[in-house]
């Protein structure tokens, strides 16, 4: 006869095997440009989760219909010289009696949640009747992305390939003062830091513009844009040299202490320091990827800022494509295996563009997601309002209904309804841009009772993509 002592020793054999069986653990990682909607997909995820079985509406994420889902608790992050994700004071934002979208992180940051759940599995349901999953929540800037071609392009090759983005009339009219003040630079004297760190913030405040004025995202270096925790670093304080032709002598020939050689040196630090570390730190441990994309803004701002969003989500999706390049398999051993695309702020338009704005959004990721697969990937393309800030209805035009939303306009305090336009189901042509185009206006959050579940748009179906097969 199996005494009792055997029988718990069994039991407890099986249950660590399941243990090791199961994954207990993921690293998620959310990413996207600036501005496209990071922070309040964070903020809204680890709500939903964090509000617990009871309140939340989630029904597209198949173990919160299930009634597996048991709860979530946030605690402590793995790492402690990473910053934490900011979440009380965001959630602080959008949860209290004044409204308002929180303040978007500039680097990286993760938060650690531990997630309750019911197993499906019947060897795991018959050992113990609850499993825990810990759920790591890295955020960083998409722009961070852009920056994997320089791993390929020696610093003479960038300063050409950084040359010819000047030929494009806006982005010189913009880089009129840099290289007015760097091509007083003489390359072969004795560098001159202060001069260097002056060009340098010229060439930043030039790509700062290209972002704000242009609405352009395929900047390069990322880090000057967004530097994170290198504000402000010597390593950031170069610029590519594009005052070649003329020049008798061949700079890379110069001295060794001179202006070129310390950029040229600058330059292959931050490839070294900044883009591969952050391959090597981060990148290579992250599980799941989501990539929140905005599409309905360079919509709004113009044909450039389309196109040139376009250009920033091919780069994007080279770092995911682990085995045609080459570089990436070669460098590190990334393991994402689930990146899901999404289409963000989807509550901008009314609920029959739903369809044309993932149509559009499938278009723009179509190349890229052609080589996810190729490496293996498994990929979704969804979206969502993380944070949905208005009232989908309808109106009475010229005696028929008309689709058309409510919100309160952002920094006005105005309740207003509108119907923002069609979303392009396809690439916009050239008549997209000489006709109507496109007009939203950005709202302001809602006011959410307590206890009453953030209001979204498939951020379920966003947590079945990317979480739903953890929890068997
Ligand atoms: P991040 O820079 O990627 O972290 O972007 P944020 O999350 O800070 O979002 C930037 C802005 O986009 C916010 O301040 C909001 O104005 C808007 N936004 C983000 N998510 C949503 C959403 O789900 N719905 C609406 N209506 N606006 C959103």
């Amino acid at each position: 006869m199996v005494s009792k002592a055997s029988l718990m020793n069994l039991k407890r054999g099986a249950k660590d095997l399941v243990n090791r069986s199961l994954d207990r653990h993921v690293k998620l990682a959310v990413t996207g440009l600036s501005r496209a909607g990071k922070t309040a997909f964070i903020t809204a995820l680890v709500d939903h989760l964090l509000q617990g079985p009871v309140h939340h509406q989630l029904p597209l994420w198949q173990v919160a219909r299930e009634g597996r889902f048991l709860g979530a608790q946030k605690v402590p992050q793995a790492h402690f010289h990473i910053p934490s994700f900011k979440y009380e004071q965001s959630i602080k934002a959008l949860r209290g009696d004044a409204p308002h979208w929180p303040e978007p992180t500039e680097g990286v940051s993760e938060i650690r949640l531990k997630i309750k759940y019911r197993p499906d599995s019947l060897l795991w349901r018959n050992i113990n009747q609850t499993a825990e999953l810990t759920l790591d929540i890295v955020d960083y800037p998409g722009e961070w992305l852009l920056d994997l071609p320089l791993l390929q392009m020696t610093f003479e090759q960038w300063s050409e390939h950084m040359m010819q983005t000047l030929e494009e009339p806006a982005r010189a009219e913009l880089a009129k003062d840099w290289l007015n003040i760097g091509g007083q630079l003489d390359p072969l004297a004795e560098a001159d830091e202060q001069q260097i760190a002056r060009i340098s913030q010229a060439y930043t405040d030039f790509l700062l513009r290209s972002k704000s004025e242009l609405g352009l995202h395929h900047i390069q270096p990322g880090r000057f844009v967004l530097p994170g925790e290198l504000q402000g670093a010597p390593l950031l304080s170069f610029f590519p040299f594009v005052w070649r032709q003329g020049l008798e002598v061949n700079p890379e020939q110069g001295p060794k202490n001179c202006a070129y050689k310390m950029l040229k040196s600058r330059y292959e630090h931050y490839q070294e320091h900044v883009v591969k570390q952050f391959y090597d730190q981060h990148f290579v441990h992250f599980d799941r990827q989501i990539v929140l994309l905005d599409c309905l803004t360079p919509l709004n701002v113009g044909r450039q800022s389309f196109q040139d969003m376009q250009i920033a989500i091919e780069q994007i999706l080279q770092s995911f494509n682990y085995g045609q390049t080459g570089l990436l398999r070669r460098l590190f051993a990334p393991k994402i295996d689930k990146l899901v695309f999404a289409a963000s702020k989807a509550d901008h338009v009314t609920p029959d563009q739903h369809e044309n704005l993932l149509s559009l959004l499938s278009q723009l990721v179509v190349n890229g997601q052609r080589e996810v697969a190729f490496s293996g990937i498994e990929s979704h393309s969804i979206a969502i309002a993380s944070v949905k800030a208005t009232q989908a209805g309808s109106v009475d035009y010229q005696g028929a209904p008309h689709p058309a939303l409510t919100g309160n306009v952002l920094g006005q305090d105005e309740l207003i309804t509108l119907y923002p336009g069609e979303v392009p189901a396809d690439l916009p042509q050239q008549s997209f841009w000489q006709g109507q185009g496109f007009d939203f206006v950005n709202f302001a959050p809602q006011k959410i009772e307590p206890n009453k579940p953030m209001p979204h748009i498939r951020m379920d179906l966003a947590i079945e993509h990317l979480l739903g097969d953890k929890f068997l």
